[in-house]
């Protein structure tokens, strides 16, 4: 066994552990070889790495910046307590619907990112590199390059291990738009970190983040243009649920240009503009005082030295097999680095995966069926499996489609929310393909149709199944009763029966 840093000669820190491998008599101790190195300290990362430690390796974790990664610090968090105090602000400017009359209210921009900051601080907590250490792990706040394989340099060390696991994540990138370095535009790291509400903001790309920012911004009072290269936001999702977002989107006071790519950015004045074209050579200015790029994410792999470890990337992430194996035979992936759903659950799901591949010798394939997601606009819109058009392409004939509109699901109504709908896309025999919910809490409603695709439990089973009334979760249960409803209530069956009880009240009156 090789002597870690710091061990005082003929000591080996590893005799009569403690349970936490760093630390003995009070100093850290830092091996130089290790049962697994994982590089990137966000969720994919310190899950790997905290997993392994607790299963009794020797494990290092290596971060550049800071522990928690993307989602702690400039995605998932932050955007969330941006999206509740939008929400206030909605709730606030509809109050008179709910027969609360309000005297105005101000938007106290800097007070919101304030509690924005108080929050990450209080998640990141968890995050916190002695809590890390105390699990077991040893943390190393650097950046992390390959020398091989199964060497890792790190702050002037060398680390050497017999697995490492790859979580570097990914970054935004921007179009290629004439004069856009220039006039320079935001990111949602820089959006995240602004003092002062824009007085108008131009949104390029409409997924899941520009989505979020636009309606935010909006909410707050910034006038917002959204522009869009598909003609409806959310463009991996249903068609049905990208039509309700667009008005949804609209009636916030967003500006929706549907279809352009932008060409083209200069600034007038103060001003930035940017010139954006359709299919048929129409053009539209968009003029802002700030630009937010949301239109691309690519793999962050730069400064890893990946041919030293025989590693290939791709385009979208790192070449990985089903066991999230990399081109190099011992070395792992998982999170935002493998291009593949670049969502925090995901990473979390693949990090147990790759941890268990990369520390044991029976290999299990990580199970990409069933993935759920969601984007935090208000209504929410969550989605797990096939959208209605993918499942007639690669189900075709056996496809039916079950849709229950909030405004028909009580708590819906009284709540006021009626805004969307859940839609199921059944295969034969009931089996459900694909489940996509445009309505308030569509996040925690989607599960039960992730379970249901999960366990293979047919559409029936949720109509069949009780549902307390009056919860949002009837909604689900009211588009699978379209399914009985399709298959039993037939004019064949209701003559059947017509028939039946005309039958059985003619022999009763004997
Ligand atoms: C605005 C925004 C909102 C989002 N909202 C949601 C949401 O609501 N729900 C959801 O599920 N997902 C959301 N996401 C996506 C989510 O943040 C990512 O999927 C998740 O953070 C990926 O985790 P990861 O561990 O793969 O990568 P990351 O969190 O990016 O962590 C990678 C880490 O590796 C480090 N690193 C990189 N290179 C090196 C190196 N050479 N040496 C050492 N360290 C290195 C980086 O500093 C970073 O800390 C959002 C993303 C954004 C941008």
């Amino acid at each position: 066994m090789s002597c870690p840093i710091q061990c005082p000669p003929g000591a080996d820190p590893y005799d009569g552990a403690t349970g936490n491998p760093n630390r003995q008599g009070g100093t850290t101790l830092i091996a130089s070889r290790y049962d697994l190195v994982v590089i990137g300290g966000g969720t994919a990362g310190l899950v790997s790495a905290a997993g392994a430690a607790s299963l009794g390796a020797r494990v290092a974790l290596v971060e550049r910046d800071k522990l928690g990664g993307d989602c702690l610090h400039t995605g998932c968090v932050p955007t969330k307590t941006l999206v509740k105090s939008a929400r206030v602000a909605s709730l606030i400017d509809h109050s008179e619907e709910y027969g609360i009359k309000t005297s105005g209210y101000e938007v106290n921009f800097p007070a919101i990112m304030d509690r924005m900051v108080r929050i990450v601080r209080s998640a990141g907590e968890h995050d916190d590199p002695d809590r890390i250490r105390g699990l077991g792990v040893d943390v190393f706040l650097d950046e992390a390059r390959f020398t091989s394989p199964d060497e890792v340099a790190v702050d002037g060390r060398r680390l050497t291990t017999r697995n490492a696991i790859i979580a570097t994540g990914s970054h935004s990138t921007a179009p290629p738009i004439t004069g856009l370095e220039d006039i320079g535009y935001l990111t949602h790291v820089e959006a995240l970190r602004l003092r002062r509400l824009p007085r108008s903001i131009v949104v390029v790309g409409s997924g899941p983040i520009g989505c979020e920012f636009a309606q935010i911004f909006a909410r707050f009072g910034s006038d917002v243009v959204l522009i869009s290269s598909s003609p409806l936001p959310l463009p991996k999702e249903d068609v049905e649920v990208g039509e309700v977002l667009k008005q949804v989107l609209v009636s916030d006071g967003v500006t929706f240009h549907g279809g352009y790519k932008v060409e083209e950015a200069r600034t007038e004045g103060d001003e930035k503009v940017l010139i954006a074209r359709n299919e048929r050579g129409e053009t539209v200015e968009a003029r802002g005082e700030e630009i937010l790029i949301a239109a691309g994410r690519a793999p962050t792999a730069e400064s890893l030295s990946l041919e030293n470890a025989g590693v290939e990337l791709e385009k979208k992430g790192l070449k990985v097999d089903e066991k999230l194996c990399t081109t190099a035979p011992n070395i792992y992936a998982a999170g935002d680095i493998t291009g593949k759903y670049l969502f925090t659950h995901v990473a979390e799901y693949q990090a147990r995966a790759a941890l268990r591949n990369a520390l044991f010798p029976i290999k299990t394939k990580a199970d990409h069926r069933v993935v759920p997601w969601t984007t935090f606009t208000d209504p929410e819109v969550a989605r797990v499996g096939l959208t209605e058009e993918q499942a007639r392409r690669e189900h075709d004939g056996q496809v039916r489609v079950f849709r229950q509109p909030f405004s028909g699901v009580d708590r819906a109504v009284v709540d006021g929310e009626t805004e969307g709908f859940v839609k199921i896309v059944t295969g034969k025999r009931g089996r459900i393909l694909g489940g996509h919910i445009i309505g308030p809490d569509a996040g925690n409603l989607i599960h039960e149709i992730v379970l249901a695709m999960q366990k293979n439990i047919p559409i029936g089973t949720l109509s069949t199944t009780i549902h307390v009334y009056p919860t949002l979760a009837q909604a689900n249960q009211r588009t699978a009763d379209n399914y009985y409803r399709e298959k039993l209530f037939t004019d064949r069956n209701r003559k059947i029966l017509k028939g039946f009880f005309g039958l059985r009240r003619r022999l009763s009156r004997r």
